[in-house]
C-alpha cells in the first residue's frame, strides 16, 4: 500500500479552514454523470447508491449507478468504468473496490476528459484522481481506538486488558488508515503494559479481514478463542473497524459462551445500533452516508458551473502519486449514552434510541 498519511488528521490544524482549487471550464447540464460503487459490503454502500441515483437526476443529470459484483470486484468494476466513459461521463465517482487496480481506467477517463471523484475510499498510484470525498478515516480509528479504552475502564475498571485487534479487506485503502488512527492510541497503553494483545497477533495482515467478510472474521475469532481463550482466560474487549464485523465477532463469543467483551464498529448500521442499545456492542461511528454523499453532488454541481471545488485538506492524502485535494467530514463516536443525540436528525435511527 503506498498510501501516506502526511502529518496526519484530527492530528492538527492542518486540515482546518477551507480551500478552493481552480474550476475547469464546466460541462453541460444534464450531462452524463457515472458513480461506481463497491460490492455492497455494508449498509452504507446501499444507501449511497439510492442517494446518488435521487440526487443526482434531482440536480439534472443523468446518472449512471453501478455496483462491483462480489464475486469479481475489481475487474466488475473497471468494466463498469470504461463503460462510463465510453458513454462520455463528464464527472466520474468511485468508491474503489480494490484502489490499487483502478490506474487504466481512471486515465482513460482523464484522458476522455473526465473529472475523477474518489469517494470514501482514496484511488492510488496515479495521477488521474482529481478530488478525494470522505470521512476523515484516520479520525475514525483514533475514535475507535479511544472507545475501546474507554469502554474496558467502564465495564472492568482499571487495567491491564486483554484484547484482541481486527482490520478491514486488504484492498481497500482505508483499512490500514483505520487501523494506524486506532494503534496510534492503542499501542502507547500496549508499551505501557496497560494493554495486553493475548495473540500476540497485531500487525495489518494478522489482523486483516479479506473482502470486508463478516464470516472470514467470525471464523478468525473462532480460533482466536480456541487457542488463546480456553477456560476461564478472559478477553476484556476487540478492535472492530465496522459494524458489520462486530456483530461477527459478538457472535462468536457468545457461540463459545463467553461474556461478551467491549467491541468498537462504524457505520451506524441499524442491527449494530440495535445491539449497542440492548448492551452487546459498545460503540460504533456515526458517518452519515446523506452527508458525504450531498457533499461529492455538491462537489459535481461545481464542476459542471465551472466554479471551484471546495476542498479543506490539501496536505494528508498522498496516494503515491500526488496529494490529493480532499473535503474531509467529521466522524463522530456513539454510545449507548450518547445515541438519541447522534441520530436525533436521522429518520431511522432516531426510532430505535429513544
Ligand atoms: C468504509 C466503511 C465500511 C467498509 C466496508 C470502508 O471503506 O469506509 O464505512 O464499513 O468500507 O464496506
Amino acid at each position: 500500500g503506498a498510501l501516506v498519511l502526511a502529518g496526519c488528521s484530527s492530528r492538527g490544524g492542518d486540515s482546518a479552514g477551507s480551500d478552493s482549487t481552480e474550476g475547469a471550464a464546466g460541462f453541460e447540464a444534464g450531462s452524463l454523470i457515472g458513480v461506481a460503487l463497491p460490492a455492497k459490503t455494508s449498509e452504507n454502500w446501499v444507501l449511497a447508491g439510492d442517494l446518488f441515483t435521487d440526487g443526482l437526476t434531482e440536480a439534472g443529470f443523468k446518472a449512471d449507478v453501478q455496483y462491483a459484483a462480489a464475486g469479481s470486484p475489481v475487474a466488475d468494476q473497471q468494466a463498469q468504468i470504461q463503460s462510463m466513459v465510453t458513454k462520455g461521463a463528464k464527472v466520474i465517482v468511485i468508491g474503489a473496490a480494490d484502489g490499487g487496480q483502478l490506474s487504466t481506467q481512471v486515465e482513460a477517463a482523464k484522458e476522455a476528459g473526465a473529472t475523477v471523484i474518489a469517494y470514501d475510499r482514496l484511488i492510488l498510484n496515479t495521477d488521474a484522481v482529481d478530488y478525494y470525498v470522505a470521512y476523515d478515516n484516520y479520525e475514525v480509528g483514533e475514535l475507535q481506538g479511544q472507545a475501546l479504552l474507554d469502554g474496558m475502564e467502564a465495564q472492568k475498571g482499571d487495567g491491564p486488558y486483554t484484547i484482541e485487534l481486527f482490520s478491514g479487506s486488504p484492498d481497500d485503502a482505508n483499512s490500514s488508515v483505520f487501523f494506524d488512527g486506532a494503534m496510534s492510541v492503542l499501542q502507547p497503553a500496549i508499551d505501557s503494559g496497560d494493554v495486553v494483545v493475548g495473540s500476540g497477533q497485531t500487525s495489518l495482515k494478522q489482523t486483516a479481514t479479506d473482502g470486508w467478510k463478516p464470516e472470514n472474521a467470525q471464523r478468525r475469532m473462532d480460533s482466536l478463542l480456541t487457542s488463546t481463550y480456553n477456560g476461564d482466560t478472559e478477553l476484556d474487549g476487540v478492535l472492530s473497524p465496522n459494524d458489520t464485523l462486530a456483530r461477527a465477532i459478538i457472535t462468536s463469543v457468545k457461540g463459545a459462551g463467553k461474556d461478551i467483551p467491549v467491541v468498537t464498529g462504524q457505520d451506524s448500521e441499524v442491527e449494530s445500533v440495535k445491539s449497542i442499545m440492548a448492551g452487546e456492542q459498545y460503540s460504533t461511528i456515526n458517518k452519515d452516508t446523506r452527508a458525504l454523499v450531498t457533499q461529492t453532488i455538491d462537489t459535481v454541481k461545481a464542476l459542471q458551473a465551472g466554479d471551484e471545488v471546495e476542498v479543506n485538506n490539501t496536505d494528508d492524502y498522498d496516494n503515491g502519486s500526488k496529494v490529493v485535494p480532499a473535503f474531509l467530514l467529521p466522524p463522530q463516536i456513539v454510545t449507548k449514552d450518547n445515541a438519541a443525540e447522534a441520530y436525533a436528525n436521522d429518520p431511522t435511527l432516531s426510532k430505535l434510541v429513544e
